[in-house]
C-alpha cells in the first residue's frame, strides 16, 4: 500500500486538470483496504474512489482520502453450456478485458472496445456504446462498504441499471468499494453490428468478414476517427447524458425543428444531445484553453492548462442555452468532484 501527501492528480485524470490530494493511497490488494477500514480514524475524512480518472472532473483541490484502485486479476469462476462466468477484479483496465475476452473467444462486450477505464468503475454508470450496455452481460459484483468493512455481493436488479447510471450514483451506494465484477460471457457471440458504422467499416475493413476480433476492430478504428485521444487533449469522453423527453414535448419540437434526430427511449423520446449543443451554436467553441469539440459537440475538451471551473462554467453555459431553446435539462455524465 502507497500513501502519498499532496498528490498532483494531473495524470490520474483523462482531462489533465491539475488538482492535487491531501492523501492518495494506492490499494493493490483488498486486504490493504480492510486494514483502512479497521483504523476507524482514517475514514473519518472524504474519501474519494478513483479508476482510470476518465469520468471526474476535478474543480477543486480534495480534501481527504483517494484511493486508487490497482486491484488487479482475471479468472473463470463457472461454464454451463452456452456461457462463461469471468471475475474480473475491479482495477483491471476495461479495454484489456474487452481483450482478453476476444482471445478466449467469449462474446458480448467487444461492441464496448476502447472505453476508458477500470473495470470496477463500468457499472456505476452502466457503460455503453454501439448498441451495447454493461447491463447486457453483467452477472454480479462484489463491493466493500468503506465504513463498516462488510463485503456485499450485488445481481444485476440489485444495480438497478438505466442508461448511464446505477444504484451507485445515489449517495448512500456511493460508500461501496467495488472490488470484483463478474460478466457473463457467451460462447456463441450474436452480433449486434447494425449500429453506427460498424456494418459499413467492417464491409470496407474485412471484406465483410463478421467474427468478434473484426468487431472489435472496427469499433476501435470508428472511435479513433471520431473521438479526440485525451492522451492527446484533454477531455472525459461525452459530458452530458442524450436527454429522454416526453412525446408530447417531442412533437412540439418536431414542429419547429423536423430534421430533428431521436430514438425510441423506454420513458419517451431520446435526442442526442450533441444535436442539441450544435443548434445553440457551441460546436467549436473555444475560450483561452478550453472549449468543445469542432468535431464532437458532445465532448469538452481542456486544450492546455484550463482549470476544472473554466470547464464547469462551460457546461453550465451550455445548459442554460440549451433549456433556453428546446426547454431541455441537459445533464451531465461526468462525476464532478
Ligand atoms: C475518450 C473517452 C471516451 C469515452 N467513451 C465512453 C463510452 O463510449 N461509453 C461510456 O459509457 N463511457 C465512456 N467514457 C467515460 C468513461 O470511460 C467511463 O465512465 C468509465 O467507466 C470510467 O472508468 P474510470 O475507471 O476511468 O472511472 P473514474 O473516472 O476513475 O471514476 C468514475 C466514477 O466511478 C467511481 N468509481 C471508480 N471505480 C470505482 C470502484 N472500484 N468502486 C466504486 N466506485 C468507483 C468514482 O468514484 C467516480 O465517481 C469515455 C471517456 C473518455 C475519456
Amino acid at each position: 500500500m502507497n500513501t502519498t501527501k499532496n498528490k498532483s492528480l494531473r495524470s490520474y485524470n483523462t482531462f489533465h486538470i491539475e488538482q492535487s490530494v491531501e492523501t492518495f493511497i494506492e490499494i493493490n490488494h483488498e486486504n490493504e483496504l480492510l486494514k483502512l477500514i479497521k483504523d476507524k480514524n482514517t475514514f473519518s475524512k472524504p474519501i474519494y474512489i478513483l479508476g482510470g480518472g476518465s469520468n471526474i472532473l476535478l474543480t477543486k483541490n480534495l480534501e481527504g482520502i483517494l484511493l486508487h484502485n490497482r486491484l488487479k486479476g482475471i479468472e473463470i469462476i463457472n461454464e454451463e453450456d452456452e456461457h462463461v462466468f469471468v471475475k474480473f477484479h475491479s482495477g483491471e483496465i476495461w479495454h484489456e478485458c474487452v481483450l482478453w475476452s476476444i482471445k478466449h473467444h467469449l462474446a458480448g462486450i467487444e461492441n464496448l472496445s476502447l472505453i476508458p477505464g477500470t473495470i470496477g468503475a463500468a457499472p456505476i454508470q452502466n457503460i455503453g456504446a454501439y448498441g451495447v450496455e454493461l447491463k447486457d452481460v453483467f452477472h454480479q459484483l462484489e463491493a466493500i462498504h468503506l465504513q463498516s468493512g462488510n463485503r456485499k455481493i450485488f445481481n444485476r436488479i440489485e444495480c438497478q441499471f438505466a442508461y448511464r447510471n446505477s444504484l451507485f450514483k445515489t449517495t448512500e451506494y456511493k460508500n461501496y468499494f467495488i472490488t470484483h465484477v463478474v460478466l457473463k460471457l457467451n460462447k456463441t457471440p450474436k452480433y449486434k453490428i447494425d449500429y453506427g458504422d460498424i456494418r459499413k467499416t467492417i464491409d470496407e475493413d474485412f471484406q465483410g468478414e463478421i467474427n468478434i476480433q473484426n468487431i472489435a476492430q472496427a469499433v476501435i478504428n470508428i472511435r479513433k476517427s471520431k473521438l479526440p485521444d485525451p492522451a492527446e487533449i484533454g477531455n472525459a469522453g461525452s459530458f452530458f447524458k442524450n436527454p429522454v423527453i416526453t412525446e408530447a414535448h417531442f412533437l412540439q419540437l418536431q414542429n419547429n425543428y423536423s430534421s430533428i434526430p431521436h430514438y425510441p427511449a423506454d420513458n419517451g423520446v431520446k435526442v442526442p444531445a450533441a444535436w442539441l449543443i450544435e443548434q445553440c451554436g457551441w460546436k467549436g467553441y473555444r475560450k483561452n484553453n478550453f472549449g468543445v469539440h469542432p468535431k464532437q459537440a458532445l465532448v469538452l475538451v481542456n486544450y492546455d492548462n484550463a482549470s476544472g471551473d473554466e470547464i464547469w462554467n462551460l457546461s453550465q453555459q451550455i445548459i442554460e442555452s440549451v433549456s433556453q431553446r428546446f426547454n431541455i435539462q441537459l445533464e451531465r455524465e461526468v462525476n464532478v468532484w
